[in-house]
């Protein structure tokens, strides 16, 4: 620890809350009730002191290392390389430790990381959402031995398709959820989208050739309407229920023959081609859906029960879901993206002889105005999630 030269140590309280139920200052950052107390007979951690309900805490309250024997670092490295996509009887070998354990701290970790993405993805202004399924392989199906077209016929009905809804200006992975291919999950899909959007934010939507989409936006993006009476007598018309005016949502149905794209078709299902161009060209694009293929393709490296055959551990539902979980996180706020990053006015020095750093690295977290920094494994990892969002800038 660096000396102070004998000012008292401040240590930055800014980002704990209490914990402690009964207490009027629970879960509310940066009211000025917490004092750090030092490490409680020379621990690892921090104990904070709640000058408003007198109780005490440790810094990793509600933390995957609260109460864990383990070390942080073997903990956040298994973590690293289960998001880096190494399985989980993989890491296991590489760390020598029980796949179990691994599979235990994936389990506690991705129910952190859950209320991490929660907490953070909630009020969004976003522009354009796009929206894809893709498969998760079974036992008897290899990754790219099968088309998705033919994986569609086998496994239509199956539960192992991943659902994604990225915006492609910032990279940010909104939902991911894990279901059947039915209109019931494209429901929950876009209702998950409403939640994370400011209320009146209404993106363009694009999507691949899924009628049920449709559907669901009109559903979660609709009013009812009043026609107007055509003749002065008889009954009213009755009331009917409509797209709002901005909703903007096209299609792009591919057509595949023998494995091969042979034809690509735009469909507008709601608002004008003009309006949904508008929107486009301000960005240089035209309608696709290629950004969120590449991060399928993204999730296919990285989740290794989707990208290769894997072995019993991870096959199941729940585990595809907390994987899913640990690349969401790791996507959105670890991982820099290379068509993020910003040039620097005055390149940086480095270290050592190596070149001077022309670019500053940008995560779609930062794109998307959520955070400051990239953030490691382990800073993801040591939050403290609070109990309800709060305006604080991190
Ligand atoms: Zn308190």
């Amino acid at each position: 620890m660096p000396s102070t030269h004998r000012r008292p140590r401040t240590v930055d309280t800014s980002r704990h809350f209490c914990p402690h139920a009964g207490c009027r200052y629970r879960g509310w950052l940066g009211w000025g009730n917490l004092r750090a107390n030092g490490h409680p007979s020379g621990g690892p951690w921090r104990q904070f002191h709640c000058t408003a309900c007198d109780g005490y805490f440790l810094e990793t309250h509600g933390t995957i290392f609260h109460g864990k024997q383990a070390a942080v670092e073997l903990l956040v490295r298994v973590l690293a390389c289960l998001a880096e996509g190494l399985g989980i009887r993989a890491t296991a070998r590489v760390f020598e430790v029980a796949p179990h354990t691994v599979l235990q701290w994936l389990v506690e970790a991705a129910e952190q990381l859950r209320a991490f993405s929660a907490y953070f993805l909630c009020n969004l202004h976003l522009e354009q959402l796009q929206l894809d399924e893709v498969y998760a392989v079974l036992r008897d199906c290899k990754a790219g031995a099968i088309s998705d077209e033919e994986a569609i016929k086998r496994l239509e009905r199956s539960p192992a398709w991943v659902w994604t809804a990225m915006d492609p200006t910032s990279k940010l992975l909104v939902v991911v959820e894990v279901g059947s291919r039915t209109l019931a999950m494209a429901q929950r899909v876009v209702h998950q989208v409403t939640q994370v959007l400011a209320r009146d934010c209404v993106p363009l939507f694009l999507t691949d050739g899924l009628k049920d989409y449709g559907t669901a936006l009109l559903t979660h993006f609709g009013h009812w309407t009043h026609p107007a009476r055509r003749q002065a007598t008889g009954p009213r018309p009755k009331p009917r229920w409509m797209p709002l005016p901005e909703l903007l949502y096209a299609q792009v149905v591919k057509s595949y023959r023998r494995r091969r794209i042979v034809d690509v078709q735009h469909h507008v299902v709601f608002g004008t081609r003009l309006a949904i161009e508008q929107v486009l060209t301000a960005c240089g694009w035209t309608i696709n859906t290629a950004f969120v293929e590449r991060l399928n393709l993204d999730i296919r490296q990285r989740v290794a029960a989707i990208g290769r055959r894997v072995n019993t551990l991870c096959q199941g539902e729940a585990g595809l879901r907390d994987q899913l979980a640990l690349f969401q996180t790791y996507h959105n706020f670890v991982l820099p993206h290379a068509s993020l990053r910003q040039a620097l006015l005055i390149p940086e020095a480095t270290n050592g002889k190596g070149s001077a750093r022309l670019w500053r690295p940008c995560t779609p977290a930062m794109a998307a105005g959520l955070t400051d920094h990239v953030w490691t494994l382990r800073e993801v990892l040591l939050f403290r999630v609070p109990p309800w969002p709060q305006t604080q800038r991190v």
